[in-house]
Protein backbone atom coordinates (compact mmCIF):
# COMPACT_ATOMS: atom_id res chain seq x y z
CA UNK A 1 0.00 0.00 0.00
CA UNK A 2 1.48 3.67 -0.64
CA UNK A 3 0.42 6.97 0.55
CA UNK A 4 -2.86 7.29 -1.76
CA UNK A 5 -4.25 3.70 -0.79
CA UNK A 6 -4.14 4.46 3.15
CA UNK A 7 -5.53 7.93 2.28
CA UNK A 8 -8.44 6.73 -0.08
CA UNK A 9 -8.76 3.86 3.06
CA UNK A 10 -8.81 5.84 5.62
CA UNK A 11 -11.69 8.60 3.97
CA UNK A 12 -13.47 5.69 3.32
CA UNK A 13 -14.46 4.91 7.18
CA UNK A 14 -12.73 8.00 9.03
CA UNK A 15 -15.25 10.82 10.31
CA UNK A 16 -14.18 14.06 8.96
CA UNK A 17 -12.83 15.81 11.68
CA UNK A 18 -9.38 16.81 11.17
CA UNK A 19 -7.87 17.81 7.83
CA UNK A 20 -4.28 16.73 7.86
CA UNK A 21 -1.27 17.18 5.36
CA UNK A 22 -1.21 14.25 3.18
CA UNK A 23 1.93 12.16 4.91
CA UNK A 24 1.29 8.94 5.83
CA UNK A 25 3.91 8.45 8.87
CA UNK A 26 4.60 4.55 9.55
CA UNK A 27 7.71 4.75 11.79
CA UNK A 28 9.93 7.97 13.62
CA UNK A 29 12.84 8.23 15.98
CA UNK A 30 13.99 11.48 17.69
CA UNK A 31 12.94 14.62 15.50
CA UNK A 32 12.87 12.37 12.22
CA UNK A 33 9.72 10.73 10.72
CA UNK A 34 9.11 8.59 7.70
CA UNK A 35 6.26 8.14 5.39
CA UNK A 36 5.27 4.88 4.01
CA UNK A 37 6.99 5.74 0.74
CA UNK A 38 10.37 5.42 2.49
CA UNK A 39 10.07 9.15 2.73
CA UNK A 40 11.72 11.57 5.60
CA UNK A 41 10.83 14.50 7.54
CA UNK A 42 11.87 16.78 10.11
CA UNK A 43 8.72 16.91 13.03
CA UNK A 44 8.34 20.57 13.31
CA UNK A 45 4.70 19.71 15.33
CA UNK A 46 6.00 16.71 17.63
CA UNK A 47 2.31 15.67 18.03
CA UNK A 48 1.05 19.06 19.43
CA UNK A 49 4.26 18.91 21.88
CA UNK A 50 3.46 15.54 22.96
CA UNK A 51 6.32 14.34 22.04
CA UNK A 52 8.83 16.95 23.95
CA UNK A 53 11.55 14.12 24.34
CA UNK A 54 11.65 13.18 20.75
CA UNK A 55 9.89 10.35 19.06
CA UNK A 56 10.15 6.70 20.31
CA UNK A 57 12.49 7.38 22.56
CA UNK A 58 14.29 4.34 24.16
CA UNK A 59 14.26 5.43 27.81
CA UNK A 60 10.67 5.35 27.56
CA UNK A 61 10.39 3.14 25.18
CA UNK A 62 11.96 0.55 27.16
CA UNK A 63 9.71 1.35 30.44
CA UNK A 64 6.32 1.01 28.52
CA UNK A 65 8.01 -2.62 27.29
CA UNK A 66 9.03 -3.52 30.90
CA UNK A 67 5.36 -2.23 32.59
CA UNK A 68 3.46 -3.89 29.83
CA UNK A 69 4.84 -7.14 30.70
CA UNK A 70 3.53 -7.09 34.48
CA UNK A 71 0.41 -5.09 34.38
CA UNK A 72 -1.26 -2.43 32.70
CA UNK A 73 -4.33 -1.89 34.38
CA UNK A 74 -6.13 -2.51 37.92
CA UNK A 75 -8.68 0.00 37.96
CA UNK A 76 -8.40 2.36 40.90
CA UNK A 77 -10.77 -0.11 42.80
CA UNK A 78 -7.42 -1.62 43.41
CA UNK A 79 -3.91 -0.19 44.08
CA UNK A 80 -0.90 -0.76 41.82
CA UNK A 81 2.75 -0.56 42.46
CA UNK A 82 3.52 2.46 40.24
CA UNK A 83 0.88 5.33 40.75
CA UNK A 84 2.77 6.11 43.95
CA UNK A 85 6.05 6.23 41.90
CA UNK A 86 4.32 8.55 39.98
CA UNK A 87 2.86 10.57 41.84
CA UNK A 88 6.48 11.28 43.77
CA UNK A 89 8.17 11.99 40.44
CA UNK A 90 5.85 14.49 39.55
CA UNK A 91 5.21 16.11 43.58
CA UNK A 92 9.06 16.36 43.52
CA UNK A 93 9.41 17.62 39.75
CA UNK A 94 7.34 20.66 40.24
CA UNK A 95 6.90 21.46 44.28
CA UNK A 96 3.06 20.56 44.13
CA UNK A 97 1.90 18.56 47.06
CA UNK A 98 -1.19 16.89 45.68
CA UNK A 99 -2.03 15.54 42.43
CA UNK A 100 -4.91 13.34 40.43
CA UNK A 101 -3.98 11.69 37.62
CA UNK A 102 -6.35 11.49 34.39
CA UNK A 103 -5.82 10.43 30.32
CA UNK A 104 -6.46 12.91 27.96
CA UNK A 105 -5.72 17.07 28.34
CA UNK A 106 -9.25 17.86 28.16
CA UNK A 107 -9.80 15.77 31.25
CA UNK A 108 -7.31 17.15 33.39
CA UNK A 109 -9.16 20.50 32.69
CA UNK A 110 -12.46 19.30 33.44
CA UNK A 111 -10.86 17.89 36.49
CA UNK A 112 -9.50 21.65 37.19
CA UNK A 113 -12.77 22.73 36.92
CA UNK A 114 -14.74 20.75 39.20
CA UNK A 115 -12.42 20.74 41.78
CA UNK A 116 -12.45 24.51 41.56
CA UNK A 117 -15.93 24.52 41.48
CA UNK A 118 -16.11 22.73 44.44
CA UNK A 119 -13.62 24.36 46.16
CA UNK A 120 -15.83 27.42 45.35
CA UNK A 121 -19.17 25.87 47.29
CA UNK A 122 -17.41 23.98 49.68
CA UNK A 123 -14.03 26.24 51.19
CA UNK A 124 -14.79 29.79 49.93
CA UNK A 125 -18.32 29.63 50.70
CA UNK A 126 -20.18 30.70 47.34
CA UNK A 127 -23.55 29.51 47.15
CA UNK A 128 -25.09 26.55 45.51
CA UNK A 129 -24.77 26.43 41.14
CA UNK A 130 -23.84 30.22 41.49
CA UNK A 131 -20.02 29.56 40.52
CA UNK A 132 -18.15 31.50 38.28
CA UNK A 133 -15.16 30.78 36.35
CA UNK A 134 -13.12 33.24 33.90
CA UNK A 135 -11.44 32.72 30.66
CA UNK A 136 -9.97 34.36 28.14
CA UNK A 137 -10.71 35.15 24.28
CA UNK A 138 -8.74 33.05 21.94
CA UNK A 139 -8.19 30.21 24.42
CA UNK A 140 -7.76 26.31 23.82
CA UNK A 141 -8.57 23.74 26.49
CA UNK A 142 -9.73 20.73 24.92
CA UNK A 143 -13.12 19.63 23.32
CA UNK A 144 -15.71 18.53 25.59
CA UNK A 145 -18.97 20.30 25.72
CA UNK A 146 -18.03 22.28 29.23
CA UNK A 147 -14.87 23.24 27.58
CA UNK A 148 -16.06 24.45 24.01
CA UNK A 149 -18.47 26.51 26.36
CA UNK A 150 -15.76 28.64 27.14
CA UNK A 151 -14.10 28.51 23.74
CA UNK A 152 -14.20 32.00 21.44
CA UNK A 153 -14.35 29.87 18.51
CA UNK A 154 -17.45 30.00 16.61
CA UNK A 155 -17.20 26.79 15.27
CA UNK A 156 -15.87 24.58 18.24
CA UNK A 157 -19.50 25.40 19.53
CA UNK A 158 -21.87 25.31 16.37
CA UNK A 159 -24.14 22.52 16.46
CA UNK A 160 -23.35 21.43 19.80
CA UNK A 161 -25.38 23.23 22.40
CA UNK A 162 -26.87 23.51 24.75
CA UNK A 163 -23.82 24.54 26.37
CA UNK A 164 -22.51 24.79 30.46
CA UNK A 165 -23.28 27.55 32.07
CA UNK A 166 -21.06 29.33 34.47
CA UNK A 167 -18.20 30.97 32.57
CA UNK A 168 -17.29 34.81 31.83
CA UNK A 169 -14.57 35.40 29.07
CA UNK A 170 -12.14 38.42 29.23
CA UNK A 171 -9.57 39.98 26.52
CA UNK A 172 -6.35 37.72 26.80
CA UNK A 173 -3.42 39.68 27.92
CA UNK A 174 -5.67 42.48 29.59
CA UNK A 175 -5.36 42.98 33.06
CA UNK A 176 -7.87 45.43 33.88
CA UNK A 177 -10.53 42.73 32.67
CA UNK A 178 -9.90 40.59 35.20
CA UNK A 179 -10.25 42.92 37.87
CA UNK A 180 -13.39 44.25 36.50
CA UNK A 181 -15.00 40.46 35.81
CA UNK A 182 -14.23 39.28 39.43
CA UNK A 183 -17.29 38.47 41.86
CA UNK A 184 -18.44 37.52 45.07
CA UNK A 185 -19.03 34.66 43.12
CA UNK A 186 -15.90 33.72 40.92
CA UNK A 187 -13.84 30.74 41.69
CA UNK A 188 -11.28 30.78 39.38
CA UNK A 189 -9.31 32.18 36.65
CA UNK A 190 -8.27 29.53 34.01
CA UNK A 191 -5.47 30.90 31.57
CA UNK A 192 -2.80 29.34 28.86
CA UNK A 193 0.58 31.27 29.64
CA UNK A 194 1.12 30.88 26.11
CA UNK A 195 -1.89 30.53 24.16
CA UNK A 196 -0.83 27.00 21.80
CA UNK A 197 -3.59 26.97 19.33
CA UNK A 198 -4.38 30.62 19.97
CA UNK A 199 -1.22 31.06 17.50
CA UNK A 200 1.08 30.75 19.95
CA UNK A 201 0.39 34.13 21.32
CA UNK A 202 2.45 35.43 24.18
CA UNK A 203 0.98 37.47 26.65
CA UNK A 204 2.50 41.26 27.74
CA UNK A 205 5.15 40.64 30.18
CA UNK A 206 3.87 41.01 33.65
CA UNK A 207 0.69 39.73 32.49
CA UNK A 208 0.74 36.28 34.38
CA UNK A 209 2.60 38.16 37.62
CA UNK A 210 -0.40 40.93 38.13
CA UNK A 211 -3.45 38.41 37.04
CA UNK A 212 -1.75 35.96 39.70
CA UNK A 213 -1.83 39.03 42.54
CA UNK A 214 -5.40 40.04 41.68
CA UNK A 215 -6.38 36.48 41.95
CA UNK A 216 -4.80 35.98 45.08
CA UNK A 217 -6.33 39.31 46.43
CA UNK A 218 -9.69 38.26 45.96
CA UNK A 219 -9.79 34.53 47.09
CA UNK A 220 -10.17 33.41 43.15
CA UNK A 221 -7.87 29.97 42.22
CA UNK A 222 -5.27 30.82 39.56
CA UNK A 223 -5.15 27.77 37.21
CA UNK A 224 -2.74 27.48 33.66
CA UNK A 225 -3.29 25.08 31.64
CA UNK A 226 0.26 23.94 30.65
CA UNK A 227 -0.63 20.86 28.77
CA UNK A 228 1.14 22.49 25.62
CA UNK A 229 3.06 25.00 27.32
CA UNK A 230 5.11 22.75 29.76
CA UNK A 231 7.25 20.21 30.33
CA UNK A 232 9.79 21.96 28.85
CA UNK A 233 8.10 23.33 25.77
CA UNK A 234 8.42 26.96 26.41
CA UNK A 235 12.00 26.85 27.71
CA UNK A 236 11.48 26.03 31.47
CA UNK A 237 9.60 23.50 32.99
CA UNK A 238 6.02 25.64 33.11
CA UNK A 239 5.95 28.98 31.13
CA UNK A 240 4.24 30.53 34.24
CA UNK A 241 7.75 30.26 36.03
CA UNK A 242 8.88 33.04 33.85
CA UNK A 243 7.22 35.36 36.23
CA UNK A 244 7.93 33.48 39.23
CA UNK A 245 4.78 32.31 40.39
CA UNK A 246 2.80 29.52 41.54
CA UNK A 247 -0.37 28.79 40.77
CA UNK A 248 -2.93 27.28 42.56
CA UNK A 249 -3.99 24.27 40.03
CA UNK A 250 -1.76 23.50 37.36
CA UNK A 251 -3.42 21.19 34.39
CA UNK A 252 -0.29 18.86 32.29
CA UNK A 253 -1.12 16.24 29.67
CA UNK A 254 0.45 15.53 26.01
CA UNK A 255 4.73 15.13 27.34
CA UNK A 256 3.65 13.64 30.21
CA UNK A 257 3.91 10.33 28.31
CA UNK A 258 6.50 11.40 25.68
CA UNK A 259 4.25 10.57 23.46
CA UNK A 260 3.41 7.13 24.21
CA UNK A 261 0.21 6.86 26.05
CA UNK A 262 -2.47 9.20 26.91
CA UNK A 263 -1.35 10.67 30.60
CA UNK A 264 -2.50 13.72 32.10
CA UNK A 265 -2.98 15.07 35.77
CA UNK A 266 -4.15 17.87 37.87
CA UNK A 267 -1.35 19.63 40.33
CA UNK A 268 -2.94 21.44 43.32
CA UNK A 269 -2.52 21.12 46.51
CA UNK A 270 -4.35 19.63 49.96
CA UNK A 271 -6.75 22.49 50.03
CA UNK A 272 -7.95 22.72 46.70
CA UNK A 273 -7.47 18.75 45.39
CA UNK A 274 -8.82 17.48 48.94
CA UNK A 275 -12.20 18.77 47.88
CA UNK A 276 -12.40 15.34 46.15
CA UNK A 277 -13.89 12.40 48.07
CA UNK A 278 -14.03 8.70 46.96
CA UNK A 279 -16.85 8.92 44.23
CA UNK A 280 -16.61 12.37 43.66
CA UNK A 281 -14.72 12.09 40.50
CA UNK A 282 -12.92 9.21 38.70
CA UNK A 283 -11.60 7.47 35.69
CA UNK A 284 -11.23 3.87 34.16
CA UNK A 285 -7.55 4.48 33.14
CA UNK A 286 -6.85 7.04 34.84
CA UNK A 287 -3.50 6.33 36.92
CA UNK A 288 -2.99 3.40 35.68
CA UNK A 289 0.40 1.24 36.13
CA UNK A 290 1.06 1.51 32.54
CA UNK A 291 0.71 5.22 31.84
CA UNK A 292 2.43 5.71 35.33
CA UNK A 293 5.52 3.74 34.24
CA UNK A 294 5.50 5.27 30.94
CA UNK A 295 5.01 9.08 32.75
CA UNK A 296 7.98 8.45 35.08
CA UNK A 297 10.57 8.15 32.32
CA UNK A 298 9.30 10.93 30.61
CA UNK A 299 9.49 13.34 33.07
CA UNK A 300 13.54 11.51 33.73
CA UNK A 301 14.49 11.68 30.46
CA UNK A 302 13.36 15.09 30.06
CA UNK A 303 15.53 16.63 32.79
CA UNK A 304 18.51 14.20 33.38
CA UNK A 305 18.82 14.38 29.43
CA UNK A 306 18.78 18.34 29.52
CA UNK A 307 15.78 18.86 27.23
CA UNK A 308 14.79 21.69 28.84
CA UNK A 309 17.77 23.86 29.01
CA UNK A 310 18.48 22.56 25.19
CA UNK A 311 14.85 24.09 24.84
CA UNK A 312 15.36 27.30 26.45
CA UNK A 313 19.03 27.98 24.08
CA UNK A 314 18.22 26.20 20.91
CA UNK A 315 14.66 27.96 20.86
CA UNK A 316 16.17 31.58 21.03
CA UNK A 317 18.81 30.27 18.76
CA UNK A 318 16.37 29.01 16.23
CA UNK A 319 13.53 32.39 16.84
CA UNK A 320 16.99 34.51 16.05
CA UNK A 321 17.56 33.12 12.57
CA UNK A 322 13.69 32.79 11.50
CA UNK A 323 14.18 36.76 12.58
CA UNK A 324 16.81 37.09 10.27
CA UNK A 325 15.23 36.20 6.94
CA UNK A 326 13.93 39.24 4.86
CA UNK A 327 10.38 37.64 3.82
CA UNK A 328 7.45 40.20 2.67
CA UNK A 329 5.21 37.65 4.47
CA UNK A 330 6.27 37.53 7.62
CA UNK A 331 4.75 39.65 10.36
CA UNK A 332 6.32 38.40 13.91
CA UNK A 333 8.24 35.56 15.14
CA UNK A 334 7.23 35.18 18.81
CA UNK A 335 7.61 32.18 21.19
CA UNK A 336 9.65 30.75 23.92
CA UNK A 337 11.80 27.98 24.48
CA UNK A 338 11.19 25.93 21.13
CA UNK A 339 7.30 27.28 21.27
CA UNK A 340 7.15 29.32 18.26
CA UNK A 341 4.53 31.20 16.03
CA UNK A 342 5.74 32.96 12.45
CA UNK A 343 2.63 35.27 12.00
CA UNK A 344 2.09 36.02 8.09
CA UNK A 345 0.65 38.78 7.04
CA UNK A 346 -3.33 38.29 5.44
CA UNK A 347 -1.57 39.39 1.94
CA UNK A 348 0.05 35.86 2.67
CA UNK A 349 -2.63 34.20 2.01
CA UNK A 350 -2.65 31.40 4.84
CA UNK A 351 -0.02 29.55 6.08
CA UNK A 352 -1.53 26.07 4.69
CA UNK A 353 0.11 26.81 1.57
CA UNK A 354 3.60 27.11 3.35
CA UNK A 355 3.23 24.01 5.35
CA UNK A 356 2.75 22.36 2.18
CA UNK A 357 5.73 23.69 0.52
CA UNK A 358 7.90 22.73 3.77
CA UNK A 359 6.64 19.35 3.67
CA UNK A 360 7.78 18.60 -0.11
CA UNK A 361 11.23 20.24 1.24
CA UNK A 362 11.13 17.52 4.34
CA UNK A 363 9.85 19.50 7.17
CA UNK A 364 6.46 18.92 8.80
CA UNK A 365 4.57 22.04 10.52
CA UNK A 366 1.18 23.07 11.48
CA UNK A 367 -0.32 26.07 10.66
CA UNK A 368 -2.28 27.40 13.19
CA UNK A 369 -5.07 29.84 13.23
CA UNK A 370 -4.98 30.33 9.39
CA UNK A 371 -1.48 33.05 9.75
CA UNK A 372 0.66 31.53 12.25
CA UNK A 373 3.22 28.70 11.68
CA UNK A 374 4.02 26.94 14.60
CA UNK A 375 7.55 25.42 14.96
CA UNK A 376 8.25 23.45 17.52
CA UNK A 377 9.82 20.48 16.90
CA UNK A 378 10.64 17.66 19.58
CA UNK A 379 13.40 19.52 22.42
CA UNK A 380 16.07 16.95 21.66
CA UNK A 381 16.78 18.87 18.29
CA UNK A 382 20.43 19.83 17.58
CA UNK A 383 21.84 23.12 16.51
CA UNK A 384 22.97 21.59 13.38
CA UNK A 385 19.73 20.30 12.97
CA UNK A 386 17.81 23.52 13.45
CA UNK A 387 20.48 24.75 10.47
CA UNK A 388 19.40 22.10 8.26
CA UNK A 389 16.07 23.04 8.67
CA UNK A 390 16.36 26.52 8.38
CA UNK A 391 18.07 26.55 5.07
CA UNK A 392 14.54 25.19 3.96
CA UNK A 393 12.24 27.59 5.75
CA UNK A 394 14.09 30.26 4.21
CA UNK A 395 13.89 28.97 0.90
CA UNK A 396 9.60 28.78 1.55
CA UNK A 397 9.52 32.20 3.33
CA UNK A 398 11.14 34.03 0.46
CA UNK A 399 8.21 32.12 -1.89
CA UNK A 400 5.88 34.36 -3.56
C1 LIG B 1 -4.01 20.02 23.65
C2 LIG B 1 -4.48 20.91 24.72
C3 LIG B 1 -5.54 20.52 25.57
C4 LIG B 1 -6.34 19.27 25.36
O1 LIG B 1 -5.59 18.11 25.39
P1 LIG B 1 -6.20 16.75 24.76
O2 LIG B 1 -5.24 15.70 25.19
O3 LIG B 1 -6.22 16.97 23.28
O4 LIG B 1 -7.56 16.58 25.31
C5 LIG B 1 -5.86 21.36 26.61
N1 LIG B 1 -5.21 22.53 26.80
C6 LIG B 1 -4.22 22.94 25.99
C7 LIG B 1 -3.53 24.24 26.27
C8 LIG B 1 -3.83 22.16 24.91
O5 LIG B 1 -2.88 22.58 24.08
Amino acid sequence: MNTQDYIALEEKYGANNYNPLNVVIDKAQGVWVYDVDGNKYMDCLAAYSAVNQGHCHPRIVKALKDQADKVTLTSRAFRNSQLPLFYEELAKLTGYEMILPMNSGAEAVETALKAARKWGYKIKGVEENKAEIIACTNNFAGRTITIISFSTEEQYKDGFGPLTPGFKIIEYGNTTALEEAITPNTVAFIVEPIQGEGGVIVPPEGYLKDTYEICKNNNVLYITDEIQSGLGRSGKLFAHQYEGITPDVVTIGKALSGGLYPVSAVLSNKEILGVFNPGDHGSTFGGNPLGAAVAVESLKVLTEENMIQNSFELGKYFREKLRTVNSKHVKEVRGKGLFIGVELFPEAKGARRFCEALQSKGILAKETHENVIRFAPPLIITKEEIDWAMERIEEVLLMD
